[in-house]
């Protein structure tokens, strides 16, 4: 299959990178008096008795063609698409590649409109002193962003198209306002993932990053048992959990 989509990029170049076709997507990337016309143009394509201006319905159905046109040469169902652009990281993520085609053409690899994904380091704060640790973290950086300042940053990176946020630092975990601030990125269509040593993840912090809707947590493991793991990480018995 893998191979399939590959041998389908140079009928994608032809067909998505040649100017007329370019052209077509800028039009449909373009913001107006009806806001985001590409949102608008999927929930055309998506529920075509929606209410739109005539310019959105000409994007839903240039959209439309250019799903369906997807579907058959990665052989992906038109139902797949469907429930995919239900999704908002993959709304936002379409966005992104369409308006990277628009504005560049079709590269290898896509350069795309927005990073994908902000690597964030939320604090220099952390309660560890790993060996490898490229930071020297340790307490929190001075002039480090306060929770509105950070709220904004997450709005301003919505608004610049990016799709994901993984939390990192230091440890996210030791700022108060991590949740208030992960909530607020979801509700402004980013996935929010989470780096973290996992040392401040008891049951009940499990149970508050669940219920706070973020579905990626990564953890490093540095050694083969509690030991090597710790003589890396610098602190004993932290492996063991709190
Ligand atoms: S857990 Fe990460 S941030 Fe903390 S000391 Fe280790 S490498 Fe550095």
């Amino acid at each position: 299959m893998a191979d399939d989509r590959i041998h389908a990029l140079p009928a994608v170049r032809r067909w998505l990178g040649n100017p007329v076709a370019r052209a077509l997507l800028r039009f449909v990337t373009r913001d107006d008096d009806c806001g985001n016309r590409l949102e608008n143009a999927i929930s055309y394509y998506l529920d075509p008795t929606c209410d739109t201006c005539w310019k959105c319905r000409l994007a839903g159905r240039m959209v439309g063609h250019t799903l369906h046109r997807s579907s058959t040469l990665f052989g992906v169902s038109e139902d797949a698409i469907r429930s995919g652009l239900r999704e908002t990281v993959f709304l936002r993520g379409l966005e992104n590649v369409l308006e990277g085609i628009a504005r560049y053409g079709v590269t290898m690899p896509q350069i795309v409109n927005a990073p994908f994904m902000v690597v964030w380091d939320f604090t220099h704060r952390c309660n560890l002193r790993c060996a490898h640790c490229y930071q020297d973290a340790h307490k929190a950086l001075p002039h480090e962003l306060d929770t509105e300042e950070a709220k904004r940053l997450v709005e301003e990176l919505a608004d610049a198209g990016v799709v994901i946020i993984a939390f990192s630092g230091g440890e996210p975990l030791m700022r108060r306002d991590f949740f208030e601030v992960a909530v607020h990125a979801q509700k402004n269509g980013i996935y929010a993932a989470l780096a973290t040593n996992g040392t401040l993840i008891t049951p009940e912090m499990a149970g508050r990053i669940r219920a706070a809707g973020i579905e990626y947590v990564e953890i490093s493991i540095d050694g083969r048992d509690a030991a090597s793991h710790d003589a890396v990480r610098g602190i004993p018995g932290h492996s063991t959990g709190p």
